[in-house]
């Protein structure tokens, strides 16, 4: 049994902070961990910013619907899972990704969650697990599943390090060249013939 383990962000969908900062012109709002490393300082300001500028989560699901995923993201889905089962590995929260996951054809999502109050604000950000890619494949090895695995970014390289088989999709240079025993593609078509080789079935 095959499984197929892929990234969101940068993947299948745009960076969802970078490309809601740029719909509603916060630019505050385009800081990431390169420009914060602490992850909860760096989510506590979010989380103010958008309180701030009185964005709740119904605003912010809004703008985010009028996101779409990649071109060529839910045709590559769709062919992937007609192959593997396929479990989607993200940072994502679910009460941001659930709009654009639609578009995708709702694969299955493993990611954290948000807390809201009465009124719609975001009053705080739950994570899974920590080390939470790495875990779900140790999880799904213990399920006697081999997984082949796909992301983009430093995030993704415990899951990459612990799959069968890891795949740099869209993976900036200094990604693929701090990490150069994963194969690193750029186009879809390339990401499948990735998957084919990996795969210890014949499939097209
Ligand atoms: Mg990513």
């Amino acid at each position: 049994m095959e499984l197929a383990c892929l990234d969101l962000e940068g993947v299948l969908i745009p960076e969802i902070w970078i490309k809601f900062a740029e719909k509603t012109g916060i630019d505050a709002l385009r800081l990431t961990t390169r420009d914060e490393p602490n992850y909860d300082k760096l989510m506590q300001m979010r989380l103010r910013i958008l309180r701030e500028h009185a964005l709740g989560l119904p605003q912010i699901q809004e703008v985010i619907a009028t996101l779409d995923p990649l071109p060529g993201a839910a045709e590559f889905v769709n062919w992937l899972r007609q192959h593997f089962q396929l479990v989607i590995l993200s940072d994502t929260y679910y009460e941001f990704a659930m709009p654009l996951m639609r578009k995708l054809g709702n694969p299955t999502l493993f990611c954290h969650r948000l807390e809201t109050d009465e009124h719609g604000t975001v009053t705080n950000y739950v994570l899974r697990q920590s080390d939470p890619k790495r875990n779900a494949v140790k999880a799904f090895h213990g399920l006697n599943y081999r997984v082949i695995a796909a992301g983009d970014s430093y995030n993704d390289i415990s899951m990459l390090s612990e799959a069968d088989a890891g795949i740099l999709f869209h993976a900036p240079d200094k990604v693929s060249a701090d990490y150069p025993q994963f194969p690193s593609v750029h186009t879809y078509e390339e990401l499948r013939e990735e998957f084919c080789k990996a795969s210890r079935f014949k499939i097209a």
